[in-house]
């Protein structure tokens, strides 16, 4: 009933136009995309043929068992999952994020289902992918601690904020590396600060997208020589 009166109001005092569409958003509970553009956009079910270690989907079923994208063979997480695709809806909670530090109600459910679903029961511990300082100054918060709270709420697992550093700032774009090149920065970019709170553990790491996945992997890297047992990676979004 608030949450029917609420929208309404919302609608009449405050029509936000849809970040995707630019046609007005109904509900509050959608944050920055409209119905029409949610219902476009691909949310996994647990259908899907995906890659079963980093989530890439795969035209092709295999016959048999599970299927692998061999694009992520090199990777030290041991599987990545995500809400669903880097496009329309989700792209815009990504987008929006980086600004404020808010999820809406639709994302966050559609988190927890994910993490229901998830391989990762008997995960010990939460840890956000960190930013460098220089972009945490910048920005005011982390985008990965606020998704990494949604899951710490309804997974009822610890996060910790503290294990994990990122020793330099790694400018997005360096247009005179190679792609290995960036990737082999970004994933010596990582630093474990308390060993003993790793070492053993089973751990859930959370980032706001999954791009590469060298991020994840270069976090997955440090943890996993640190003595951590597992880790898996959780994001809400992944590119095609
Ligand atoms: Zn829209
Ligand atoms: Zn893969």
């Amino acid at each position: 009933m608030f949450q029917a009166i609420r929208d309404a109001l919302l609608s009449v005092v405050f029509p936000h136009p849809c970040s995707v569409c630019g046609r007005g958003v109904e509900k509050y509970a959608d944050g920055p995309a409209c119905s029409k553009c949610w219902d476009e956009t691909t949310i996994f079910t647990g259908d899907e043929t995906l890659c079963a270690k980093c989530s890439q989907l795969l035209l092709l079923k295999p016959p048999l068992g599970e299927a692998f994208c061999h694009r992520c063979d090199g990777h030290f997480y041991d599987q990545a999952i995500s809400v669903g695709l880097y496009e329309r809806a989700l792209a815009a909670c990504v987008v929006a994020l980086k600004s404020e530090p808010h999820i809406p109600a639709r994302l966050r459910r559609l988190l927890a289902e994910l993490f229901v679903r998830a391989p990762f029961y008997g995960a010990d511990l939460i840890i956000p992918v960190p930013l460098s300082k220089a972009r945490w100054i910048e920005r005011g918060f982390n985008q990965a601690e606020v998704v990494a709270g949604v899951i710490a709420d309804a997974a009822g697992i610890p996060i910790q904020t503290r294990v994990l550093v990122r020793r330099s700032h790694t400018p997005m774009h360096r247009a005179a590396m190679d792609r290995r090149a960036r990737e082999l920065t970004v994933e010596n970019a990582f630093g474990v600060e308390l060993p003993e709170m790793v070492a053993g553990r089973s751990i859930i790491l959370i980032d706001d997208v999954f791009t590469t996945g060298a991020t994840v992997s270069g976090c997955a890297k440090v943890l996993k020589k640190t003595g951590a047992d597992k880790v898996g990676v959780l994001t809400i979004a992944r590119a095609r």
